[in-house]
């Protein structure tokens, strides 16, 4: 028996004429994430991409799991192949669908024909397989309107293919055809998934997080590349800069009043952070924040923060609940890594009563003893990079 995956694009039937370009880079997205799953060959028809595997060696729960997560897709299932001829499918269809059609009690059959050369028509597909599966699953019913399976018969070019039912993709665009951005990561809950977000709309991301040693450590470092290996199973390798920030942290405790340490330090963290995304190829920042979490998420605390800002700061859960975004770590597995208890830069120095309505001039006189250039130009010049995968 030969068994394939069969992926139908997702959003990328709307795009016109750059949907070879979207459905090109859905495809080298597929090959990177079944690059350690065995030998296999792609093809795409029609709105579907089929993977076949060449032999058994192949990992075909492994390449289930790994599909699932890449953007692009709509929706996704494993099929059987037939020859393309009416007693091969007859014969196969009640023996592929077995299990599924023992533990349901209604279905209906969806032929499609896509080879208008094959001899029956799709009425006669459906009628003809429907009529081999009562023959052999007598408890079965057939049902038009609602039923529990729909089994779903596709005569194509090369073969026919016969599947019940199908999964849901992870929806959104290719990551990558978007552009690219840079994510600023901490070790919470809601940058991972800020971060998901974005890939999901087709960003390609980097990644820049900030430490401060030996305020924080190493093992708050080493939950920030757990996070994004996580989310790189959506979106592929991350370039993650890791920029040493004690130096200006102490500068700013020492140096400006303690009702502006978060403002400032966020000021200072986006000024790197627009330097390193602009000169690695990023059109944007993106953060974790949701209006109003704290008092650094307040409109007046963002409008100081962008005012450093060049390029655009996307912030996908600014309208999000807390309850929202813990669904979402939950679904892409970052949760419980975020909850661990390893200290973040932003926890380090902060004031007692942060200042509530900020503005620009005001932010400017806090931080004016600062040498804002010189500070931000040895961080950058002492940050690191790695790739997590
Ligand atoms: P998170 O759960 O993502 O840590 P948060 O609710 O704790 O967010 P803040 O600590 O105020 O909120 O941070 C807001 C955003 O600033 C984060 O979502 C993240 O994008 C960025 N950020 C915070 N700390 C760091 C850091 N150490 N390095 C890089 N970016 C950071
Ligand atoms: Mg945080």
């Amino acid at each position: 028996m030969k068994e394939i995956i069969l992926i139908k694009n997702g959003e990328l039937a709307l795009k016109g004429l750059n949907r070879s370009v979207f459905e090109d880079t859905l495809i080298k997205n597929i090959k990177i994430a079944l690059k350690d799953l065995g030998d296999y060959t792609v093809r795409k028809a029609q709105s579907t991409i089929y993977i076949e595997p060449e032999n058994d060696d192949f990992d075909f729960d492994g390449a289930l799991t790994a599909v699932s997560k890449v953007f692009g897709i709509a929706a996704f299932s494993r099929a059987r192949v037939c020859e393309k001829n009416m007693d091969d499918i007859l014969s196969a269809a009640p023996e592929y669908l077995e299990e599924t059609l023992k533990s349901i009690k209604t279905f209906k059959v969806e032929a499609k024909r896509a080879d208008k050369r094959f001899p029956f028509t799709s009425p006669e597909i459906s009628a003809a397989v429907g009529g081999a599966i009562l023959s052999k699953f007598p408890h079965l019913k057939v049902d038009v309107h609602k039923p529990d399976e729909i089994i779903t018969v596709e005569v194509r070019d090369y073969a026919a293919y016969i599947r019940a039912g199908q999964l849901h993709g992870a929806g959104g665009l290719p990551v990558g055809t978007a552009g690219k951005a840079a994510i600023l990561i901490s070790g919470g809950i809601d940058s991972p998934v800020a971060a998901w977000t974005m890939a999901k709309r087709g960003l390609k991301l980097d990644a820049i997080h900030f430490a401060s040693p030996p305020y924080t450590s190493p093992r708050a470092e080493q939950k920030v590349k757990t996070l994004l290996s996580k989310v790189s199973e959506y979106c592929g390798t991350i370039k993650l800069a890791i920029v040493p920030f004690t130096e200006i942290q102490e500068k700013i405790a020492a140096e400006c009043p303690e009702e502006y340490f978060t403002l400032i330090m966020r000021r200072m963290m986006m000024r790197i952070a627009e330097r390193i995304a602009v000169y690695h190829k990023c059109g944007a920042l993106i953060t974790g924040e949701s209006l109003g979490q704290v008092a650094s998420q307040t409109l007046p605390a963002i409008g100081v923060t962008d005012a450093v800002a060049d390029i655009p700061i996307l912030r996908p859960l600014i309208g999000s609940d807390k309850e929202e975004i813990i669904k979402i770590s939950r679904k892409i597995d970052t949760f419980e890594t975020s909850c661990l208890p390893y200290e973040d830069c932003c926890t380090v120095f902060t004031p007692k009563h942060p200042k509530t309505r900020p503005t620009v001039p005001l932010c400017e006189q806090a931080e004016a003893k600062l040498k804002v250039d010189e500070l931000v130009k040895r961080a950058i010049e002492n940050t690191e990079f790695t790739f997590i995968d």
